[in-house]
């Protein structure tokens, strides 16, 4: 089938890119939310797309030679290999580079099943490893799946891709690989960089004297809750598109936004990133052709979140949408409380947040929107907006 079927990139070998111990970064994020999305029919009749890994010239798109041989004999060195290897963060363990250049791998198929017109939309939940830099480990991620795949997409017919990252954290890696390329658009909403890791993110990166207005960034204050967080998405993002006029929109769709996750500050639901998922989903079927390629990211409640959310992004990304009052099943529930007796599970898909926002009018009322304006006021002239008008 052409267009009409999405692609949904998955292999129980993806469950390999194991940190290890008590990292955060649990492969049981992945297995509970396949399991979750299975259980509640979202995966029926679908065929699973099992990727191959990633090979060393589709690594070296974005990264060092260097580096990628660092990371093939990382668990066999007994020495410091360096590259942000080997850290608290980013542990070597068994088979890393095996397991790192299969996410990649993961991410790359989407993109060609997308280019090769055999889908409109795909989704590869186990990447959006954004922060992995062109010579380092960073942030958890080895390869930087996401920058690999718009590298392929701009090898193989595409001009103009958009980058949208609502991870936490900002999407300092991708940013960094396209910081220079006029032809790529990445926008990263996130916790404000003076409060969080990386400490980048500022309304100040704009993209190189070449392609400036190409890097977009939102920074929100801790705390910043839905009805904000979505003012702030639609005030920026749509008019970006809308002036950039995409190809295909690429979307980092971590979930660690969420008010439990133990990593971050931000007050977002699990109805609100399923809003969020739509808005993006109807974002590409506005500005990019229906072309969406969606993958995971970050997300460390790992029982009572990220199954959830992205629950819904595969749901969205079927056009299988899932009413936030739907029962979790007791097959799942009874799954988790094998391996976590004690934890207290949601019961519903939502948690009954109200997702509604008021539109960003110009008024300068929160801090949120003097984000909004700032953002505007540095970025929309650049693309022939008017920052001050919010019908622009
Ligand atoms: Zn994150």
């Amino acid at each position: 089938m052409g267009d009409g079927a999405a692609t949904v990139v998955w292999d129980a070998a993806l469950l390999d890119y194991d940190l290890g111990g008590d990292h955060p970064f649990n492969p049981i994020r992945l297995e509970l939310t396949m399991r979750l999305a299975r259980a509640l029919g979202v995966l029926d009749g679908v065929e699973l797309h099992v990727p191959e890994a990633a090979s060393d010239a589709d690594l070296e798109r974005v990264h060092e030679v260097a580096y990628v041989a660092a990371v093939r004999e990382a668990p066999m060195a007994s020495w410091d290999v360096g590259h942000g290897l080997g850290t608290a963060d980013n542990p070597v363990f068994d088979r890393m580079h095996a397991a790192s250049s299969l996410v990649v791998g993961g991410t790359l198929l989407a993109a060609q099943r997308i280019a090769a017109g055999e889908s409109l939309r795909a989704v590869s939940i186990a990447g959006g490893l954004h922060h992995a830099m062109r010579d380092r480990a960073a942030g958890f991620c080895v390869y930087n799946d996401c920058a690999v795949a718009i590298s392929w997409l701009l090898d193989n017919g595409f001009d103009r891709v958009a980058y949208i990252d609502v991870d936490v954290h900002h999407g300092d890696g991708v940013q960094a690989a396209f910081y220079d390329d006029p032809r790529v658009l990445t926008i990263s909403l996130h916790q404000h960089p003076a409060t969080l890791w990386p400490g980048t993110g500022f309304v100040t990166e704009l993209g190189s004297r070449s392609a400036q207005g190409s890097a977009v960034n939102v920074p929100l204050p801790p705390r910043t809750r839905d009805p904000d967080w979505q003012r702030a998405f639609h005030a920026v993002v749509p008019s970006l598109l809308g002036a950039f006029k995409p190809q295909v929109l690429v979307t980092q769709c971590g979930v660690d936004t969420h008010e439990e996750d133990p990593l971050a500050d931000l007050s977002l639901s699990v109805d609100g990133h399923r809003a969020t998922y739509r808005a993006l989903r109807a974002l590409a079927e506005e500005h990019a052709g229906g072309r969406w390629l969606a993958t995971g990211g970050g997300g460390y409640q790992l029982l009572r979140v990220v199954p959830r959310s992205w629950t819904h992004l595969l749901a969205t990304v079927l056009d299988r949408d899932l009413d936030p009052a739907t029962r979790v099943p007791t097959e799942w529930l009874d799954t988790v409380r094998r391996v976590a007796p004690n934890a207290d599970l949601p019961l519903a898909m939502g948690e009954g947040t109200d997702t509604a926002f008021a539109p960003w009018d110009g008024a300068l009322e929160t801090p949120v929107d003097a984000a909004i304006r700032d953002v505007r006021r540095a970025i929309f002239p650049l693309h022939g907006l008017d920052p001050d008008d919010p019908r622009d």
